[in-house]
């Protein structure tokens, strides 16, 4: 299922400790939700062949277990020495980033609508932000990386070489959302993931630690005229630009 370990989208080591070091191979995208960059760092990391990373997994993997435990956001610090305990790896599969907690495969458990607003209150905690930051800046060290979030170019990452900031209206984004979720057989009223876009906007732009904003220096895209595949050739084009072909 998972690609051996030598391939360019190889799994991910389980957690280590580790710090940041400068590292310039490596490009960010930060955005709101549904603004593509999931598929976008996964296609961007195929054609450069590095490594992607989905840090929004690694929240929702924490909110899924916190949630299963019995912990409201209101728990700091229960949430914070929760998620430091957690062994969590992603395996990027073809189109699909799988997502274990310790043995257990909890890929399509973390991407419901439920998950989705409680990954958004469970980020929102300075305690799980810390805990997480150390796996996410392990995971970069060799450079090659491809990192999306919302606090990449501007908290985990701030020495990457190229950095993107991603937006399109909330419509366009719940619209191409629907469609994702339509495909993998769930229908969801409109309606509600649009307002639950617009929920999430205001929870991640508004916090009081990692909020969503552009890092200085990045690349903006609005891609709502745009399809993922005109702002994917403009993303190759800037990487080749600054790393060279
Ligand atoms: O990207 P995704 O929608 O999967 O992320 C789920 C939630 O995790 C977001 O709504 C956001 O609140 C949080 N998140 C974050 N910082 C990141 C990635 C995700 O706060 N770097």
């Amino acid at each position: 299922m998972a690609p051996p370990a030598h391939a360019p989208n190889a799994p991910f080591p389980a957690k280590r400790k580790g710090s940041m070091e400068k590292s310039d191979r490596i490009i960010t995208i930060d955005g709101p939700a549904g603004s593509g960059k999931s598929t976008l760092a996964r296609n961007l990391a195929q054609a450069l062949g590095w490594s992607c990373l989905d840090t929004g997994a690694l929240y929702r993997a924490v909110a899924l277990v916190a949630d299963e435990r019995g912990l409201t956001p209101s728990q700091a610090s229960e949430a914070g020495a929760l998620a430091a305990s957690l062994d969590i790896r992603l395996y990027v599969d073809g189109s699909e980033t799988l997502v274990v907690v310790g043995d257990r495969d909890v890929t399509g458990l973390i991407r419901s609508p439920g998950i989705s607003s409680l990954s958004s209150r469970f980020s929102a905690i300075p305690e799980v932000r810390g805990a997480l930051l150390g796996l996410q800046r392990s995971l970069g060290q060799k450079g090659h990386l491809v990192a999306e979030g919302r606090d990449m170019g501007t908290v985990v990452f701030p020495l990457a070489g190229l950095k993107f900031f991603l937006t399109a209206s909330p419509e366009t984004r719940a619209g191409r959302r629907q469609l994702q979720l339509a495909r993998e057989g769930v229908f969801v009223d409109p309606l509600d993931i649009l307002s639950d876009i617009e929920a999430r906007d205001y929870a991640d732009s508004n916090r009081e630690t990692a909020r969503l904003e552009p890092a200085e220096g990045a690349f903006h895209i609005d891609s709502t005229d745009m399809s993922l595949f005109q702002v994917e050739t403009i993303m190759i084009g800037e990487a080749k630009r600054v790393f060279g072909p």
